[in-house]
């Protein structure tokens, strides 16, 4: 029985055997394709290929692709654990060719591989072909059908014609696509899972799980325009993906996906762990829960590899949902504890061979799963409790629906995904109402969305037209002659016309020496002039091979063919030191704190430059400090830099960093510091592969200084540091305030810290004796309310407390109330006091005289006005101040009058 490892690679020597080229899969978070949150098929890293904006290197390539189906156009996230043969992560298998052979080739060796190589047996395999569709006007692919009898010995009644839904590929709305053929497998009637289903018949595409699809050749011949027409293309390509998992059940004869040697270690470490048992049954909450585990685990530690950190947006939070979701089937197993992170060394000795990079940073991918496992399960066993109350009202609804206003709650407070109390509202028979749940999301955003700073332009290019620009010049020159050859602005690229002053958009040139915004380093500003006019660049982005300079018109015309001179600003050298010392940095890093540190990501700007790597905790303040110096030493060194181009095996074997998940083309350049020329690179201190702009000598840079440190998610640190300038600028900026403090405190800088001390505990032992002070003034308050109370009138058993008080307190003044009232149980109170010019009243009752009619409240306002002033509250307790504090006397005894008139007619 061959092995999933033997049966990837026969698949890609096959291929190599046939000319084609191996290229290595892209990584799953697609890099510089905001459309697309993972890569979800083969073609992904080809698309622009096929779009017509880069030629390829070769003309057949081969590859196995890591896939993620989560999100967007392809979701099976729903048939995780439910069918044997969908998975979130899966490997596409695929061939491809670049205008080289077409169906004929594609047909044969699929059949080939499958039936001679492998030995499947070809009477349990279908084929389909596209059935035509009148709306497009396309007709049948009778070419395909053709090709199936004649290069392959199938018989004509095993090819089934099928409709657009599945036999016409297209990648979007409008773009390269075509007809394909399926190929599927014949598993026997036993699998059929719909066998209860009143007339159901087991059919290729029939809705079952009898025939599964294997293999899908995408013919790629016409081009789909924006008015929806579809045009004959030129060049013709051929577009293959074949599902590793399910080629390797049939293979291993299993029933199922999750039987074979892919899953199965998965499985059995986690009924290890769990001490549950595995039974390979689809109808089996503990089976199901196994499997999706082992689904899921495979996802979360590719997309963690290949940069994805979860987090509450986008890809990030895609990666949260999963890893929620099989946190809660954990439950199912008895699971309270972290527990997932343990499975990882598992994923990686089943596909660490084929994937060297979940090898590399399994120790990072493993911290980031167990600290999300153990912040989501501190509020997992309350959320389950919530979700059985809400579950609780849902039934009682006529919809048996769980309310929007319950979904949210959970996802707000208990960090549930709505996927996630869909799926536990449907094992209970129950739905939820998701158009609520989106509406008050939609305004939980709103209210988070800052006004967000956009570019100038707002490019969406889709354009196939776009030209190259030479731009080889940004590494050389500061400045450079070149001509227009065109304009961006929000409808596309034009190669003719004019812009004018005011006018914002982007221009093409057909050389320049602007940096484009890449590899964490920003785009170039600076200038455009001509005769005619000066154009502000304030941004430089590429797409595909174009160079486009953003900004603005400051005066004059400019016109497409036109003579300029591209000159970029001096902020550049400044980012250059910034960029040079990322690199120190990095190796810094590797040095203090171990090989564990690898890039995460970078901003490299002119300001300061911002470092995110991976490293399980806190470096310390001497670690820290460790790492500047040396950085600071190597700067010191005054080391040469060299920059050079080479194969990517060439770099590699020089021990060149190449940033995770990023993907490099057959020649990569290659920075070196400490490299006089580029037979030196071997030796040199650091090696990157680096496309971005670098200072020639260490020396330049002046001077470093770390300036934070910080956490941004599990397993991931931030350090932002300055060099050249912006440290000068932020040593100034301290230095002022030192001296502003000197002056302030009257001491020279040397005895600031002293003096500041001294100050710090001086204030304490004043703060002691304000206190002391204030508990002394207090206990007086107190002690002058009890002799009140001794001599006060009283009526029948109330007592009468009218008096003017020393205290100039509210609060000692309140505290002496409460402790009158609690003592004479029946008393009216009211004080009058003075405290810097001002004059405050206060009265309270108790609530036995409230029922004879005196009210607080009442004799507040009535007092008030003596002392120019109002105020008023409640029956049991009023308080007012007044400007006119002479009157205080007058005022109570306003009060004590109006209090006996009340009680004697009570
Ligand atoms: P299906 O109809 O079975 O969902 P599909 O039409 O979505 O398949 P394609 O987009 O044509 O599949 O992908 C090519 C191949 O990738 C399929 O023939 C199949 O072998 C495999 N494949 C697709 N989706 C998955 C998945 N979720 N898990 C595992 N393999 C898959
Ligand atoms: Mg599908």
């Amino acid at each position: 029985m061959l092995s999933a490892k033997q049966i990837r690679n026969g698949f890609i020597d096959f291929f190599k055997g046939k000319g084609h080229e191996f290229v290595p899969s892209s990584p799953i978070v697609p890099i510089g394709d905001e459309t697309l949150l993972f890569a979800n098929a083969g073609m992904n890293q080809f698309k622009d290929i096929f779009l017509g904006l880069v030629s390829p290197d070769y003309g057949r390539a081969v590859n196995s692709q890591k896939c993620l189906r989560v999100s967007g156009k392809h979701n099976d996230l729903e048939e995780v654990g439910k069918d044997t043969y969908h998975h979130t992560f899966f490997e596409m298998l695929g061939n491809w060719s670049f205008d080289d052979y077409f169906k004929a080739e594609a047909i044969e060796w699929a059949w080939e591989l499958l039936t001679n190589v492998w030995g499947i047996e070809p009477s349990r395999l279908w084929a389909t072909v596209f059935a035509g569709d009148k709306a497009d006007n396309l007709p049948k692919d009778s070419e395909a059908a053709k090709l199936w009898t004649k290069v392959t010995p199938i018989p004509a009644d095993r090819v089934l014609a099928c409709g657009k839904k599945d036999n016409f590929w297209e990648m979007g709305d409008t773009g390269p696509c075509g007809p394909c053929s399926e190929i599927h497998i014949d598993l026997g009637p036993d699998m059929c899972d719909k066998k209860n289903v009143a007339g159901h018949k087991c059919s290729v595409n029939g809705g079952c799980s009898r025939f599964i699809e294997l293999w899908n050749l995408v013919f790629i011949q016409y081009n789909r325009t924006e008015d929806g027409k579809l045009l004959e293309l030129g060049t013709k390509y051929v577009d293959t993906g074949a599902g590793l998992e399910r080629i390797v059940a049939v293979m291993q004869n299993k029933k199922s996906n999750y039987d074979t040697d892919l899953f199965m270690p998965i499985i059995n470490r986690t009924a290890e762990i769990t001490g549950q048992k595995y039974t390979s049954r689809l109808q089996n909450d503990t089976d199901n829960a196994f499997r999706v585990i082992a689904d899921h685990i495979r996802s979360l530690t590719f997309a963690i590899t290949d940069g994805t950190t979860p987090s509450n947006e986008g890809r990030g939070y895609v990666i949260r949902r999963i890893l929620r979701r099989a946190s809660r089937f954990g439950r199912e197993l008895g699971m309270h504890e972290p527990f997932m992170y343990k499975l990882v060394p598992v994923v990686v000795e089943c596909l660490g061979d084929a994937f060297g990079e979940i090898k590399a940073r399994a120790d990072h991918v493993s911290t980031v799963i167990e600290s999300e496992e153990a912040s989501f399960g501190r509020t997992l066993d309350r959320g389950i409790e919530i979700f059985a109350e809400a579950a609780e009202r849902a039934k009682q609804t006529a919809k048996k629906t769980i309310s929007g206003e319950d979904a949210f709650q959970l996802y707000d407070t208990y960090g549930f995904p709505l996927d996630l109390t869909e799926l536990m509202a449907q094992e209970r028979g129950l739905k939820v109402d998701t158009a609520k749940f989106n509406e008050l999301m939609e305004k939980q955003r709103e209210r988070a969305r800052a006004a967000q700073k956009t570019a100038s332009v707002n490019i969406t290019l889709t354009d196939t037209e776009l030209p190259v620009t030479e731009d080889v010049h940004k590494y050389k020159k500061d400045s450079c002659d070149s001509k227009i050859v065109g304009f961006v602005d929000n409808e596309g690229f034009k190669n003719k016309g004019q812009i004018k002053d005011g006018a914002e958009a982007g221009i093409v040139l057909d050389k320049t020496c602007f940096y484009a915004e890449a590899g964490g380093q920003v785009g170039d500003c600076g200038i455009i002039k001509s005769e005619h006019g000066q154009f502000i660049v304030d941004g430089t982005i590429k797409i595909a091979n174009c160079i486009i300079h953003q900004g603005k018109v400051a005066e004059g015309v400019f016109s497409v063919g036109d003579k300029v001179t591209a000159i970029v600003s001096k902020d550049r050298d400044a980012t250059k030191k910034n960029h040079t010392t990322t690199h120190l940095l990095q190796w810094a890093l590797q040095q203090t704190l171990g090989k564990s540190v690898a890039q995460q990501g970078s901003y490299v700007g002119p300001d300061y430059l911002r470092f995110d790597f991976t490293y399980p905790k806190a470096p310390t303040a001497e670690e820290l400090k460790d790492v500047e110096n040396k950085v600071r030493e190597k700067i010191a060194e005054d080391f040469p830099i060299t920059c050079a181009v080479m194969p990517k095996e060439a770099a590699q074997k020089l021990g060149a960093m190449a940033l995770f998940g990023e993907k490099y083309g057959s020649e990569v350049r290659v920075v070196a510091i400490g490299a006089e020329s580029k037979n030196q690179i071997d030796k040199a201190l650091s090696k990157e592969f680096c496309g971005g702009t670098h200072v020639d000598r260490t020396g330049i840079i002046g001077g470093f200084k770390i300036i934070k440190e910080e956490s941004i998610s599990a397993g991931v640190r931030r350090i932002t540091a300055l060099t050249g300038q912006g440290l000068a600028k932020y040593l100034e900026g301290r230095s002022d305030i030192v001296d502003k403090l000197s002056v302030m405190l009257k001491v020279s800088a040397e005895t600031l810290v002293d003096r500041v001390g001294q100050l710090m505990e001086d204030n304490k032992k004043l703060s002691k004796q304000l206190k002391s002070a204030a508990r002394q003034a207090g206990s007086d308050a107190m002690a002058e309310a009890k002799q009140l109370l001794e001599k006060c009138e009283k009526i029948g058993d109330s007592h009468i407390i009218v008096s003017r008080l020393a205290t100039t307190s509210v609060e000692q003044a309140r505290e002496a109330i409460d402790m009158l009232k609690k003592k004479a149980k029946s008393a009216v109170v009211v004080f009058g006091f003075e405290d810097e010019g001002k004059a405050t009243l206060l009265a309270s009752v108790t609530d036995d005289l409230i029922k004879k009619g005196l009210k607080a409240g009442d004799i507040v306002k009535v007092i008030a006005p003596i002392v120019d002033g109002g105020g008023g509250g409640r029956p049991q307790m009023a308080q007012a101040g007044g400007k006119n504090p002479e009157k205080i006397d007058d005022a109570l005894t306003k009060a004590g009058e109006m209090i006996k008139e009340k009680l004697a007619s009570a």
